[in-house]
Formats: structure tokens, sequence, C-alpha cells
């Protein structure tokens, strides 16, 4: 990478709050290999951080995986109950692949509990789509419509 580009990127981080960028998950420093991505998706939230391609890779992987709604799609008038699991759904990702790591470096307990944290907001996921779903059936496809509530995208 020319130290143009390197400089250029680094800049780009640090305008987005990361002056010594570092992969959220993994900690890999290099910034050759470092992207600034969207944690919940782009769709979902603006909210970027540091992924290493690798750790990148393996996250966009099981939110393609994950069971039930496509939380990449990009249908910003969907329900803010399915807006709130897909930012969940991205939450218990970040959180499985924390423990992951934090077990793979030798601190067992750290991993156990942000897995077990993730398994936790995974019954909230459930919970979001099994309302919407009957709020659907019982009012319709705009049954949230007309909230007054500002999502913080
Ligand atoms: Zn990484």
């Amino acid at each position: 990478m020319k130290e143009l580009s390197r400089r250029a990127k680094v800049r780009k981080f640090a305008k987005h709050g990361y002056p010594n960028p570092t992969c959220v998950v993994c900690g890999e420093g290099d910034v050759r290999c470092l992207e600034l991505n969207h944690i919940f998706a782009e769709t979902n939230s603006d909210l970027c951080g540091p992924k290493c391609t690798n750790c990148h890779a393996i996250f966009s992987d099981m939110q393609e995986d994950h069971e039930g709604e496509d939380v990449r799609r990009c249908d910003r008038e969907r329900g803010g109950l399915l807006l709130q699991a897909a930012i969940l759904i991205g939450m218990v990702i970040l959180l499985v692949l924390l423990g992951t790591h934090a077990q793979k470096s030798g601190n067992e307990s750290l991993g156990t509990m942000y897995i077990s944290i993730g398994e936790t907001l995974t019954a909230c996921i459930t919970f979001d789509f099994a309302l919407h779903e009957h709020l659907f059936d019982k009012y319709g496809p705009d049954y949230d419509k007309g909230l007054t509530l500002e999502l913080p995208l």
C-alpha cells in the first residue's frame, strides 16, 4: 500500500473516531488489512467501526446465515420491531465473535460472558419477530406507522 493511501485510510478512521484503529473483534492493528465497516449493516445503522478483513468476512457470513429476516436488506420502511431485531442480530454476532476471540486468547471467563449475553439477546430477537408477526396479522402492515418516536440511526 502506498504511503499516501495508507495516510488517507488512517485519516478516514480518525474522522470516524478511531485515531489508532484496531479491529473491534480481534485487535489487529495493521491498517493495510483494516476496513471501516458498518457494525450492524449499513441499512440498519450508521455506526461504523474498524474490522480486519477476516473478521469482516466472518461477520458478514454470519449475518447471511441468520435464520429469519434478511438483516441486510435495504427496506427503510420496515417496522421498528424488525429494525430492532436486525440491530440485535448484529450485536449477537459481534458478542459471539468477541467471546470466541477471548476464549481463543485464553480468557475463558470473558468469552463465556460475551457469548452468554449474546444468547440472552437472542431471546429478544425472537420476541421482536413474534410481536411483529402478531401485530402485522392483527393490525396490518402499517401497525407501527404514526408513531412519533425517532429512531437513532
Ligand atoms: Zn479482526
